[in-house]
């Protein structure tokens, strides 16, 4: 069997270290005599787990205790809705960055609790460059400032924090946490579907300043409910224990890699030489603004789009898998997390000019 390399936006590659881990430890957990999948989520063994993951991820974000860390369900789209209902705290209105496609949900799902107001968008330059701090007119009443950090789908990502004041700062990071060093303290809130940089499907991670908990909209449902959430260590009914399990070895994993600091390193050569080598060449281009090009999603078209099947289908031959750009952009998406191997990026690269030298 040979593992190839996989540029999947989502759910996306995981290391094989930690796959190989979870298919020794599988059908006997640690000389227990069953899978970590078959414990009840309140055993000691599973408590132990869960309490061994929160704190690595506490370690390589450097979360504080004035924060709560939950391991939810719903995917991050769920958190499109949970957020207005837990941190409009009695105010009507939001402000949120428009810059894409991730951006766009979130704004339309909470149009649905409050007047959204969007402080700037990317929408007049095409979703190619993000709007600077100084383009956002924001509103001191509002609940909170809600943006995306990375947009998955078009590849753009920011370059800086925003600065919201006294509001609460809330970030879509589901396709970027633990790609880079970040200073949660800057944030009220800040949230990732697992299956990109953490984990499998069905996981959701939610860091949230425990202060903002405990005001939720009038009758919303209990699971809706941050604080239900913390209050019971996220084990208010049946965790998604085996995704939970599998984020605590990414965890281990990346913490033996050197920490976020020590992945960042490597993130930024991969995507630098991926973009160097897209940039060098007539045949491949990507459109972002230099400043906001995205590390870990990284978009490119070919010069003429109807050899696109042909470059699927041969890099596919050549091992190197769901290169496939999103259907609402076309041409191909390179996604390039943390799992992902600068072996790979290379693979990728070498594949590309001979494919440019026989195509162009
Ligand atoms: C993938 C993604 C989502 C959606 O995540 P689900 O877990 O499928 O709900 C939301 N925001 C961003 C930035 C994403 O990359």
């Amino acid at each position: 069997m040979t593992r190839k390399y996989n540029f999947s936006a989502g759910p996306a590659g995981l290391p094989d270290e930690v796959l190989q881990q979870a298919k020794e430890e599988l059908l006997d957990w640690q000389g227990k005599g069953l899978s970590i999948m078959e414990m009840s989520h309140r055993s000691k063994e599973f408590i132990s787990v869960a309490e061994t993951a929160e704190q690595d991820l506490r370690e390589l974000m450097g979360i504080g205790a004035d924060y709560k860390v939950l391991f939810l369900q719903g995917g991050a789209t769920s958190q499109f809705s949970m957020i207005p209902i837990n941190l409009l705290r009695g105010k009507g209105a939001a402000d949120y960055i428009d810059t894409g496609i991730w951006s766009g949900k979130a704004i339309k799902e909470a149009g649905r609790f409050c007047d959204v107001k969007v402080v700037a968008s990317s929408k007049g330059n095409g979703y190619r460059a993000i709007p600077q701090q100084n383009e956002l007119t924001l509103n001191p009443d509002a609940a909170y400032l809600h943006y995306t950090p990375n947009e998955t789908i078009g590849g753009l990502e920011y370059d800086y924090i925003p600065e919201s004041g006294d509001v609460p700062l809330v970030a879509d990071l589901s396709s970027s946490i633990l790609s880079r060093p970040l200073d949660v303290n800057k944030f009220g809130l800040i949230y990732a579907g697992a299956q990109k940089n953490i984990g499998p499907a069905g996981l959701t991670v939610v860091v949230v300043r425990e202060e903002l908990l405990g005001d939720v909209v009038p009758g919303m449902p209990t699971m809706f409910d941050y604080k239900v959430h913390a209050d019971a260590d996220s084990m208010s009914n049946t965790p998604p224990t085996f995704g939970w399990y599998l984020a605590g070895l990414v965890f281990k994993w990346l913490k033996e890699q050197g920490g976020v600091s020590a992945i960042a390193e490597i993130n930024q050569r991969k995507q630098e030489k991926l973009y160097a080598a897209i940039d060098a060449s007539d045949f491949y281009a990507n459109p972002m603004a230099k400043a906001n090009r995205s590390w870990m999603n990284v978009p490119f078209t070919l010069a003429d789009d109807a050899l696109d099947g042909l470059f699927l289908e041969k890099a596919e031959e050549a091992g190197l898998l769901n290169l496939k750009g999103h259907r609402s952009v076309g041409g191909m998406r390179a996604s390039i997390y943390n799992a992902v191997p600068e072996t790979a990026v290379d693979a990728l690269i070498d594949f590309m000019k001979q494919f440019e030298k026989l195509h162009a």
